[in-house]
């Protein structure tokens, strides 16, 4: 008997491993693949919870949770961020892990999809506290980590420093340094150049080059960013860069608009000394937390976490472009009501594959130790991320299909083809 997709998720599954598999589904259907492939690819290859007990400063222990799933290995190791945030959960890991594996494959980098996460708020603890707690955390899950097996990489509530630690702490372990085994590392430590700001460039390369299909061009489109972490902050900072006008930009704490265009180089400066983009001078405020997702603007970025963009503000969505710097900001509810609007989504596993991408770099430089100029990063950077937009919009004309189900049918459609020709074993 083969799995059914039911035996999969959790009884009551959360609406963001919801909206994966409802992806998954309509690819399944657009490819004409049979129940036993959708089967294969709807549930994770291996899920490994644990606990992370953690000493804290005042000595006293307290005990977080912690998950990594490896979703997919057809097409090479699995390869994901850890991401550190009160709202970690398994399904939450579940579906950002198979979107990791459509992603890699979209962007025909070697790899799987895997997730992590802890479910803590790293804003409440020391910086010798996250240090302990992603030591244990990378101890734990070492057997299946490694460059050849799962390789891990920033995502949100952690960065370069998080990814030395876990490096370190697995080399320890080890007793050899094993620069591969995780991406997004201090570039003093075998990180690649142009892996910080990688993910916001890539935004920024599909937006662009997306601008003309929806009538608009860079000069003077008017753009809403939410999101000023390392994907929004980057992406507003290039666009303004390249003429674009940022009029809004929120973080989780709030949003501020300027009609003419923010400043964007004083924002940063702003956020730097302050911590938010609250009350940045001269802005208006944005009241509310849907405010950005409904602003009269042609093109919306959202840039922070998954179902910002849900049916109940989908209706109200004003932007005719809308480029995914997050991991599932659109729910499929939403995203069939932007469809039907005519709204065009640049979808997450094209728009902000550029982490990935750089993370490659990484790796590759890594295992070769030879490292590469920023200009030749960012130059085979732009040229999978262009030659990614060309091939989905290409096929989306050919079907006459959105952005979205052009990608995913391309993504599943190479990994299914892997599955295939390596057979099943035994
Ligand atoms: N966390 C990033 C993402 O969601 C990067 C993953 C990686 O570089 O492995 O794509």
């Amino acid at each position: 008997m083969s799995a059914t997709i039911e035996e999969t998720g959790a009884p009551a599954r959360e609406p963001v491993l919801e909206d994966a598999l409802t992806q998954l589904r309509d690819a399944i259907e657009l490819l004409g693949l049979d129940e036993s492939m959708h089967a294969l690819l709807a549930a994770p290859r291996r899920e490994v919870s644990v606990s992370v007990p953690l000493r804290r400063d005042d000595g006293t222990v307290e005990v977080f949770r912690g998950h990594r799933v490896q979703h997919n290995f057809s097409r090479g190791p699995s390869k994901g961020g850890l991401r550190y945030s009160p709202d970690v959960s398994l399904d939450e890991v579940r579906a950002l892990a198979m979107w990791m594996t459509w992603k890699c494959a979209l962007l025909d980098v070697p790899y799987g999809g895997a997730k992590g996460g802890v479910r803590v708020d790293p804003r409440q603890l020391s910086t010798s506290e996250l240090e302990r707690l992603t030591r244990r955390y990378t101890s734990e899950l070492s057997p299946v980590l490694g460059p050849a097996t799962d390789i891990p990489a920033p995502d949100i509530g952690t960065d370069e420093q998080t990814m030395a630690w876990m490096m370190d702490t697995y080399s320890v372990n080890q007793g050899q340094t094993t620069l591969g085994v995780v991406t997004g590392k201090p570039v003093s430590l075998g990180g690649s150049l142009g892996r910080a700001s990688a993910t916001s460039a890539g935004v920024v390369h599909v937006l662009l080059a997306a601008l003309p299909g929806v009538g608009l061009e860079a000069e003077g489109a008017s753009i809403a960013v939410q999101g000023f972490g390392k994907v929004g902050r980057g992406a507003a900072r290039l666009l303004h860069d390249a003429g674009a006008r940022v009029v809004a930009v929120a973080d989780q704490y709030g949003g501020v608009f300027a009609e003419g265009g923010l400043d964007v180089p004083a924002l940063e400066d702003w956020v730097d000394a302050t911590g938010s983009v609250v009350d940045f001078p001269g802005a208006e405020v944005l009241e509310g937390n849907d405010a950005i997702i409904t602003l009269d603007v042609d093109v919306l970025v959202p840039a922070a976490v998954e179902g910002v963009i849900h049916s109940g503000n989908a209706e109200q969505v004003r932007a005719r472009l809308v480029v995914e710097g997050a991991n599932g900001p659109t729910s499929s509810d939403a995203d069939a009501i932007l469809e039907s609007r005519g709204v065009t989504v640049v979808p997450d596993i094209l728009a902000n594959a550029g982490g990935v991408v750089v993370s490659y770099f990484e790796w590759v430089q890594a295992n070769q130790a030879y490292w590469w100029s920023s200009a030749d990063v960012d130059e085979r950077l732009r040229t999978k991320m262009i030659g990614a937009w060309e091939r989905v919009s290409r096929h989306g004309a050919d079907l006459g299909v959105s952005l979205r189900r052009a990608a995913m049918s391309l993504a599943v459609g190479r990994v299914a083809e892997a599955h295939r020709v390596r057979g099943l074993y035994p």
